[in-house]
């Protein structure tokens, strides 16, 4: 393979070639891979190699996660494993492929999508005992790529290395960034900006649009191949039960119940739920133009390319469960030869999902104000919370957080940073009277209570505002040090760092971020 080596100086060009037209000395970088998804028939992806890039330059490795996936570090950030995790070389017992699917984009049909930029490497299993792909994203053109030039820029890819790990933190399911590099190429977006390329880890890649590509194809045989594939894989108590993919049906429905309550409860908003962007392992996956909400607002909307509000952070329940009711369309014919038997069981399953999503909201919700359900008037004390919140314009996370400190039965001096959050700090202490009144039915004492809710209400999430500063600096002018140190902040989200108070604040209105991008 000859690579062509645009932006490199010719030094650096004559080591690229060499690289890529040796025979790779495959011992250096080893990848403990068992592949089962390449063992699916030829029809579920595309075979072939990344396309090279110039000059590969390591921007962070995930040295904890390597570990976790039994891969070694040092290995990694050898120039060899550099050359690895920019799609230069493929690592012995690699099996690299693009994978096919569809999806629902802002509710339209799409029927052929898929790895338009990424390219599974292959898949590991971990310390854990749990599988994962290790997968390139900006390792260029596919089959699928369609119009787009296979590229990845640095700031979505920082952006995505920030996010996905603050989640991975917070204890919100979701892919894994593992690595991120720089390839010394210029992408040309509105501008030409710096290539980059993220290593994502994430149980499958699977997505609900995988169901929907061999759904609309008519191809039963390989949606049957693909549900067992995913049993298997994520759900194996599934295929004790007498339906076993009906089960798988109840079991995704259930982790995204779980998966879209946690969103809510540190106010993430994914900004692109499309079909093809839900994973069916239940972890958070394809972040682009997400972002955590600083003010509390039930309609917040980032995503510069949601026009209608589709995916904004209230939507985003209901939305999960329109893409669920895709999911279980694309099912059917698994369930039961009888298609109306099949459509009645699927419809049983998909009414399941308000209540699950509405029990783990509300319990989490509940938590967050040290408060374990009782009765009715309790969802009516926290949505009244965020009604006031909402009117008075306070910061969602910091609101939550510090109310741990004020969460005694009597009132103390500790009220006083949570009301400097609202506009009008009388409508907080007109709540705070009510929730006094709740706490009292409690059994656990102040100090209990204090540190539950801390568990539960994180003091730092990766806000706009600080991805926006360590994106500049990297692009603006070769810095990764605020990438860095943001880092370090957001791998101990529920504790308090003495000296970084800054980054729990809310921005100030000179750096709100209004808009997020794609990126892509
Ligand atoms: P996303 O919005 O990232 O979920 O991507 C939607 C679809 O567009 C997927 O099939 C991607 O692989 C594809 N895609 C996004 N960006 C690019 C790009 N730069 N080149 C090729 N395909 C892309
Ligand atoms: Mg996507």
């Amino acid at each position: 393979m000859v690579v062509f080596c645009a932006s490199a100086d010719d030094a650096q060009a004559a080591i690229c070639v060499k690289t890529v037209m040796n025979a790779p000395d495959k011992s250096d970088v080893f990848f403990p891979f068992d592949n089962s998804y390449a063992r699916l028939p030829d029809r579920f992806f595309a075979r072939l190699d990344p396309v090279p890039v110039p000059e590969p330059r390591l921007i962070r490795l995930n040295t904890d996660l390597a570990r976790l996936l039994r891969l070694d570090p040092a290995q990694l950030t050898s120039p060899s494993g550099v050359e690895v995790l920019a799609g230069n070389r493929v690592p012995e017992g690699s099996d690299p492929l693009a994978m096919a699917y569809a999806g629902h984009q802002f509710g339209n049909w799409v029927p052929q999508l898929g790895d338009g930029r990424a390219i599974l490497l292959g898949e590991v299993i971990g310390n854990d005992g749990v599988r994962r792909d290790i997968q390139l994203k900006g390792s260029g053109r596919t089959p699928f790529s369609r119009m787009g030039d296979g590229r990845a820029v640095l700031g979505p890819i920082l952006r995505e290395y920030i996010v996905a790990e603050g989640m991975a933190a917070l204890g919100v399911p979701t892919t894994r960034a593992l690595a991120a590099v720089l390839t010394g190429e210029k992408v040309a977006r509105e501008e030409f900006l710096p290539g980059a390329v993220l290593t994502r880890v994430a149980q499958s890649h699977v997505r609900v649009g995988t169901f929907q590509f061999f759904a609309a194809r008519q191809d039963d045989e390989a949606l049957k191949l693909l549900a067992d594939h995913v049993i298997k894989r994520h759900y194996p108590d599934a295929a004790k039960e007498k339906n076993p993919y009906l089960s798988l049906l109840e079991n995704v429905v259930a982790r995204q119940a779980q998966l879209v309550a946690r969103w809510q409860l540190v106010g993430f908003i994914h900004g692109v739920m499309n079909t093809d962007n839900m994973s069916i392992a239940g972890e958070t996956i394809d972040y682009g133009p997400c972002a955590f909400m600083d003010t509390y607002h039930p309609n917040t909307v980032y995503s510069s390319i949601d026009h209608m509000g589709r995916y904004a952070y209230s939507n985003q329940p209901g939305i999960a469960h329109w893409n669920l009711a895709v999911l279980a369309q694309s099912l059917l014919p698994l369930f039961d030869a009888d298609q109306d038997k099949a459509v009645e069981m699927a419809q049983s399953v998909i009414n399941a999902f308000p209540a699950l999503y509405d029990e783990a909201y509300l319990s989490g919700l509940l938590a967050k104000l040290g408060l374990t359900p009782m009765n009715e008037r309790d969802k009516d004390l926290a949505d009244d919370l965020l009604t006031c919140m909402a009117e008075n314009e306070a910061d969602f996370t910091l609101t939550f957080r510090t109310l741990c400190e004020a969460a005694t039965l009597e009132p103390t001096d500790a009220d006083g940073p949570v009301r400097d959050l609202f506009k009008d700090g009388g409508a907080f202490d007109a709540w705070a009277v009510r929730w006094r009144k709740r706490l009292l039915q409690e059994k656990t004492s102040d100090k209990d209570r204090k540190s539950a809710m801390r568990t539960v209400n994180p003091a730092f999430i990766p806000r706009n505002h600080l991805i926006a500063e360590a994106i500049e600096a990297a692009e603006e002018r070769d810095d990764f040090a605020p990438f860095e140190e943001l880092m370090t902040v957001l791998s101990k989200p529920y504790e308090d760092q003495p000296g970084r108070e800054r980054y729990t604040r809310p921005p100030r209105p000179d750096q709100i971020v209004h808009r997020t991008f794609c990126g892509t």
